[in-house]
């Protein structure tokens, strides 16, 4: 909820605004309260000093009227006369006159002679008379008598000596109590405190409040003259002892709303001011951060808006800083853009020869079919591998260099760009003639000059003719790819895309796409051609050949995908599966035709895996074959590639006991003597050689002499490929041991083979007999 710049700051502005108040409220309210509480104990010590004057007053009075009286000469008499009844009655005339509450008159030595009111224990009186006699003089005080305060004035009277002492006094009570209220305006109370009691003679308290005066007094020990106390509840009184002995005390009370009511006014006013203070923070913090937030927000779209790669025009901002945020911006977009605008200008050059590269192609291809028709050249460096070997990449890197100078776009070239390391892309223009287009490849085929040294680069193309409105880059590009491997395969220097080429190469990709998964879902199987000893008439041999049905393609001759297999790397898949389908084959068979012996074609690849020998003879082991059924075929240029891993694999199958035989013979660079060497067994001639042995006598003079050559050699030669009767006496008489041909049978899938070779030594009269044709069996597969 408050995750946004601008909620936050709000909140960061308004929570100041709180502190501050809070604190700043906190201490003024502190001391308006201590304000208010120290102005109500002054108005407590004012009032005292009011009291105290009053009694003063009084006491003046008092004692002034008592000094009267005691120069009074009927008084004296009285007093001189000491007779009882007497004094008594003057004291109490005089006492009525000044309304006094109590009359008293001492002997000097302290015995009271005369009292208007009886008196149980005089002993504070006498504390008061000892006191007042050692004043030599009159004195006034407020004394304890029989649990009442009374103001008292004691004057000696003289006659001259000092013949007794009279006293006067005023009683404490609620008519004083009263009259300070009204001089002051306080409640006022008097009370007696002693450790046995406390007992408040005289109060103007309402009943409740001394009630509750009472109650706390019980709690209250006074010690000193004058205190402070917070009693009774929401009172302050003041305090002060009126008798020397502090038994008799004064309280003036100041009721407490009398301050606290002005300090909750002056807190209210404030609570008020900070609640309004409050709202205007907030509306102040909630302006002013839009004024902070709006523009960077502004910026924030602006921002999003370089990203997303939009022209917009950089947001009007007044604050400073963040003007100059999207002053930098600004800057950064315009950086941005040339910088993409390099980028994009580098995605589509070559780094090492700055021409054109493939994305380059993609772009400009189109515009280029849109415009018309013409011809798209693609050139590659036959066998740049080599130059790299043998003079360094650097010069390698020069070279290439040096032959994108030949082919930047002029007159002749519309567009070129370096497809791969070794392959570049020319569009010709439109109207370049036959001539000036051979011109052209001439110059660009010129030998080289690196470093003083002459190099001579053969160059290969495959050319495309494009029409007007070809649409699909790809597969242009794809033709122009086709033609310039047609290109490289016949050893051409350039080759036109043919029609239909495409297609092709789209089943080769098919084929090479879909081998693998043939192999494994029963879309193969193997087909027997029996083999023949002429000699013997007799058949215990055979050659394994594979078949192909596919889903799609139909029935896909072994001659197509076993070079398409060799070329993509996946013969070993085709020659495993061979291997292990022909040795469970023979297994099944061992029983029948114990004497058999089946051919397995390997590829050049094959003789190159070390681990070839041992994998036969685990399954041979597995399948309990003997090494003697299983034989293997490979091509002259296959054994031919001298390395020795296939020196050293040819050596092994040998000591495993494995037949070799030489298939193919005399279609490649044959080599009789190198033969002897190896360690085979048989040599099969081409049936280029067999099949027209009958009409040619030339092929007739090489099988002689190959199968004398052979048969000096200790080898097996076998006819490959004959078709007729006409040919098997040629081939017999040319002295080759062997014939493999559709005239003894096509290849056979497994059953039908299985029964060939029961049916053949009943019916080998047939083939050898002149006078009939043999029956070819009718489920013969191809
Ligand atoms: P190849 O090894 O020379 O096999 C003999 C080919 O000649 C077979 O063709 C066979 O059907 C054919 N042939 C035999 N007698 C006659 C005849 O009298 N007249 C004619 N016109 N043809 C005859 P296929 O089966 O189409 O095999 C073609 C080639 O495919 C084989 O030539 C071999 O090089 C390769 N191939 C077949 N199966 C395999 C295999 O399992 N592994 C490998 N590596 N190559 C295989
Ligand atoms: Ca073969
Ligand atoms: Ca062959």
């Amino acid at each position: 909820m408050f995750s946004s710049l601008r909620s936050q700051l709000t909140l960061l502005l308004v929570a100041l605004l709180v502190l501050l108040s809070l604190v700043t409220g906190y201490a003024t309210l502190n001391t308006m309260r201590e304000d208010s509480e120290q102005q109500a104990r002054q108005i407590l010590k004012v009032a005292t000093n009011v009291f105290m004057q009053t009694l003063e007053v009084r006491s003046d009075q008092l004692t002034d009227s008592v000094r009267l009286l005691s120069t009074d000469f009927g008084f004296r008499q009285a007093v001189a006369t000491a007779e009882q009844d007497t004094i008594k009655s003057v004291l109490e005339n005089h006492g009525a006159r000044i309304n006094a509450n109590i009359a008293l008159l001492f002997a000097p030595d302290g015995t009271m002679l005369a009292s208007s009111i009886a008196i149980s224990d005089t002993s504070t009186l006498q504390q008061h008379f000892r006191q007042a006699r050692s004043q030599q003089g009159a004195s006034a005080g407020i004394v304890n008598i029989e649990e009442h305060a009374y103001q008292i004035a004691l004057v000696p009277v003289r006659a001259p000596q000092v013949i007794a002492w009279v006293g006067m006094g005023f009683k404490v009570d609620e008519e004083l109590a009263r009259k300070i209220q009204t001089i002051t305006g306080l409640d006022v109370s008097f009370s007696q405190l002693t450790l046995a009691q406390q007992r408040v003679f005289s109060s103007t308290l309402t009943q409740e409040n001394l009630r509750n005066f009472v109650a706390d007094l019980t709690a209250v020990s006074l010690k000193e003259q004058q205190i402070q106390v917070e009693l009774p509840t929401n009172y302050i009184s003041q305090a002060f002892a009126l008798d020397q002995q502090q038994q008799l005390w004064a309280f003036l009370h100041l009721p407490s709303e009398r301050w606290l009511t002005n300090y909750q006014q002056l807190r209210s006013q404030l609570l008020q001011i900070f609640g309004l203070g409050l709202a205007l923070a907030l509306v102040t913090a909630f302006i002013y951060t839009r004024g902070v937030t709006q523009p960077l927000y502004k910026l924030i779209d602006y921002a999003a808006a370089i990203g997303n790669g939009a022209m917009l025009t950089a947001p009007k901002i007044k604050l400073t800083e963040i003007a100059l945020l999207a002053n930098t911006l600004t800057k950064m977009r315009t950086a941005i853009l040339l910088r993409e605008n390099q980028l994009k200008e580098q995605a589509e050059h070559d780094g090492l020869t700055n021409l054109g590269n493939r994305l380059a192609v993609d772009k400009h291809l189109p515009t280029i079919f849109a415009a018309g028709s013409g011809q798209l050249l693609q050139l590659n460096i036959a066998k740049f591998k080599y130059i790299n070997d043998s003079f360094g990449f650097t010069n390698g890197d020069l070279l290439l260099q040096q032959l994108a100078l030949r082919l930047i776009p002029n007159e002749h070239i519309k567009l070129s760009a370096r497809l791969s390391a070794d392959e570049f892309l020319l569009v010709l223009a439109e109207n370049i003639t036959e001539q000036e287009r051979s011109v052209l490849l001439q110059h660009i085929g010129q030998p080289f000059n690196l470093g003083g040294s002459v190099i001579s680069l053969s160059l290969v193309y495959g050319s495309y003719f494009y029409q007007q409105g070809e649409q699909d880059v790809n597969k242009v590009l794809r033709r122009l790819d086709i033609a310039l491997n047609t290109a490289k395969k016949q050893n051409l220097s350039i080759a036109v895309y043919q029609s239909g080429q495409d297609e092709s190469h789209q089943r080769e990709l098919t084929i090479i796409r879909d081998l693998p998964i043939a192999l494994h879902s029963g879309q193969m199987f193997i087909a027997y051609q029996p083999k023949v000893d002429i000699v013997t008439q007799r058949s215990v041999s055979a050659e394994a050949l594979i078949r192909w049905q596919h889903p799609q393609l139909g029935f896909i001759s072994p001659i197509e995908f076993i070079l398409l297999a060799e070329r993509s790397g996946n013969i070993s898949l085709i020659s495993n599966w061979m291997l292990e389908a022909v040795i469970s084959q023979l297994a099944s068979w061992l029983p029948f035709h114990p004497e058999l012996s089946v051919a397995v074609n390997l590829s050049a690849d094959d003789l190159l895996d070390e681990t070839l020998s041992s994998r036969i003879q685990i399954w041979l082991n597995h399948y309990k074959v003997p090494v003697s059924a299983l034989s293997l075929e490979v091509t002259e240029s296959a054994v031919m590639q001298d390395t020795g891993k296939v020196i050293n694999n040819l050596q092994q199958l040998k000591n495993a006991g494995i037949k070799l035989a030489i298939d193919d013979f005399g279609t490649g660079q044959s080599s009789l003597a190198y033969l002897k060497s190896l360690p085979v067994h048989e040599l099969k001639i081409d049936r280029a050689f067999i099949k027209d042995i009958e009409h040619n006598q030339q092929d007739e003079l090489i099988v002689q002499a190959t199968a004398k050559l052979a048969a000096g050699l200790g080898l097996t030669v076998t006819a490959e490929g004959l078709e007729n009767q006409a040919g098997l006496s040629r081939v017999l008489a040319a002295g080759c041991q062997q014939v493999q041909g559709y005239y003894f049978s096509k290849p056979l899938a497994a059953d039908a083979f299985s029964q060939w070779l029961g049916a053949f030594s009943s019916q080998k009269a047939h083939f050898f007999n002149a006078a009939t044709d043999p029956a070819i069996p009718a489920d013969a597969v191809q």
